[in-house]
């Protein structure tokens, strides 16, 4: 069962992750997108970890609903409402529920109906799709994860900027995949989780 206090160490390790690899993911997003993807989740990790610092004392809902708020508001970009939808779904179903399979469920379907993307487009619902599948299963691992991420180098996109490229987009890894990959990295990583 997941706690407020867990979900904080959760997602700030996520925001450390995201600000190790700021470059990297920007660099993913040069050969297919706008080069633009580290920074922007950077910027509202940023926001993101101000907010929780500025409330202590919200519950799991509240919790995601701050972490959700800081990304819709400072993510220009596709990223932003996509994680910012994810999160705010996590904080509907948290009213109700702390297993986490279930609230990441609810994030992944708030995704998928946000975006609009199937597994295969290219997108980061190629990482979520078989991770949250791996929380169900209790199968996690780094291996898993980096097989979900890699996933989406043979394909063509159908979604985002680099459905404009077609078939010159193979072999390039999606950008969101790989920053989700870290959302998954950060899960595995927190004690309690
Ligand atoms: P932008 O493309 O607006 O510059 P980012 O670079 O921050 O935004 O994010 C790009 C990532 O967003 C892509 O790598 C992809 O994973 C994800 N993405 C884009 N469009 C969609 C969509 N419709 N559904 C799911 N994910 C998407
Ligand atoms: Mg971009
Ligand atoms: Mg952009």
């Amino acid at each position: 069962m997941l706690t407020p206090e867990i979900a904080r160490l959760w997602l700030n390790h996520f925001a450390a992750l995201i600000d190790d690899n700021k470059a990297h993911l920007s660099d993913l997003d040069t050969p297919i997108g706008d080069a633009d993807h580290g920074n922007n989740m950077a910027r509202g990790m940023v926001a993101l970890t101000e907010a929780l610092q500025a409330k202590p004392d919200l519950d799991l809902a509240g919790v995601f609903k701050a972490s959700a708020m800081a990304l819709i508001s400072k993510v220009g970009g596709a990223s932003g409402p996509l994680y910012g939808t994810a999160f705010l779904e996590m904080a509907k179903t948290a009213k109700n529920s702390a297993d986490l399979p279930t609230l990441l469920d609810a994030a992944l379907a708030g995704v998928i109906k946000r975006g609009g993307a199937e597994v295969g487009d290219k997108t980061m619902v190629d990482a979520w799709t078989p991770l949250v599948k791996a929380t169900h299963d209790g199968t996690l691992s780094q291996a898993v994860i980096d097989e979900a991420v890699a996933s989406t180098e043979p394909l063509v996109a159908k979604k985002g900027r680099a459905a404009y490229l077609g078939e010159r987009g193979i072999g390039h890894r999606d950008p969101g995949a790989e920053s989700t990959g870290y959302l998954f990295k950060a899960l595995l990583e927190t004690e309690g989780t």
